[in-house]
């Protein structure tokens, strides 16, 4: 990375909004962080995912428009490591000092233990795919700032909502749910933008696709993924890119994507496809 940002950005990036009155949402440059707040406890909210890396400037900016200045989450978590969900985290711990969780699973990844494999430059897509190779894919050393998830599925401070293991596009990747509105955050595990694409990219075009191409390394499980997402029936659901989709056109999007994941999800080729034939 040399310390360079990197030059992606979309048309509506830095344009913060609410999702739900508890739910809001600031686009990164190119990927999404939510806030999202307890309902039981006042001016207790929890940040999720970190956006781009060089971003913890703007993050915080956007966080200070929304719950006035020197506001800090009571924790960070994290749906998975890669770096445009990362790029910020060192640095908001070290101006927070809040604790971040993961998955199990992805702490290999938020401890300098593990890189994930190289984006796949080859994968079927679009320019975006193309310029993967240019991405981080090495760790971020979060030490024991990075705690596991609890075992039970509960997210701390955020009583009304669970995580659920939706493992494919990472290993360790997961999404937040809330029973009582059917309320989504999925990460990567599906987004609503066809990240591939630099043009769709960066006109936010909407559209429910698969996990990014470039770095899904398994897709039978994020196929098992989806599936048990779109089984929950949400209602909303914030993606890690692109806009937020709700009610008829996210549950249409869903169920194709579900039928059809071969042909709208999988690459015709790259490196981590295993195709049958
Ligand atoms: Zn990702
Ligand atoms: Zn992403």
């Amino acid at each position: 990375m040399d310390n360079k940002p990197l030059p992606l950005f979309s048309l509506t990036s830095d344009m913060a909004y609410q999702v739900l009155p508890d739910l809001y949402c600031y686009p990164n440059q190119i990927v999404n962080i939510c806030c999202v707040e307890n309902s039981k406890k006042a001016n207790d909210w929890v940040l999720v995912d970190t956006g781009m890396p060089k971003s913890a400037d703007s993050i915080i900016k956007a966080i200070e428009e929304r719950f006035g200045e020197n506001s800090k989450p009571k924790a960070i978590v994290l749906t998975h490591g890669h770096f445009d969900h990362v790029g910020a985290v060192v640095d908001l711990v070290e101006e927070w000092d809040v604790p971040v969780y993961a998955h199990e699973a992805e702490l290999p990844f938020l401890t300098g233990e593990s890189s994930y494999p190289e984006p796949d430059g080859s994968v079927e897509g679009g320019l975006v795919a193309k310029m993967s190779p240019m991405f981080p894919n090495e760790p971020v050393d979060l030490g024991n700032h990075v705690k596991p998830l609890p075992s039970d599925g509960t997210v701390p401070h955020l009583p009304d909502w669970r995580w659920i293991h939706t493992p494919g596009h990472t290993p360790g990747h997961i999404s937040l749910f809330r029973d009582e509105d059917r309320a989504l955050i999925a990460g990567d595990a599906f987004v609503t933008v066809k990240q591939e694409s630099l043009y769709k990219v960066i006109t936010q075009h909407k559209e429910i696709n698969g996990p990014p191409r470039y770095l899904t390394t398994d897709w039978e499980a994020a196929r098992d993924s989806v599936q048990n997402l779109e089984a929950l029936n949400p209602s909303v659901a914030v993606t890690g890119h692109g806009k937020p989709v709700y009610g008829k056109e996210l549950s249409d999007g869903l169920k194709r994507l579900v039928q059809d994941f071969d042909r709208i999800a999988i690459p015709d080729y790259g490196h981590y496809v295993n195709r049958k034939r």
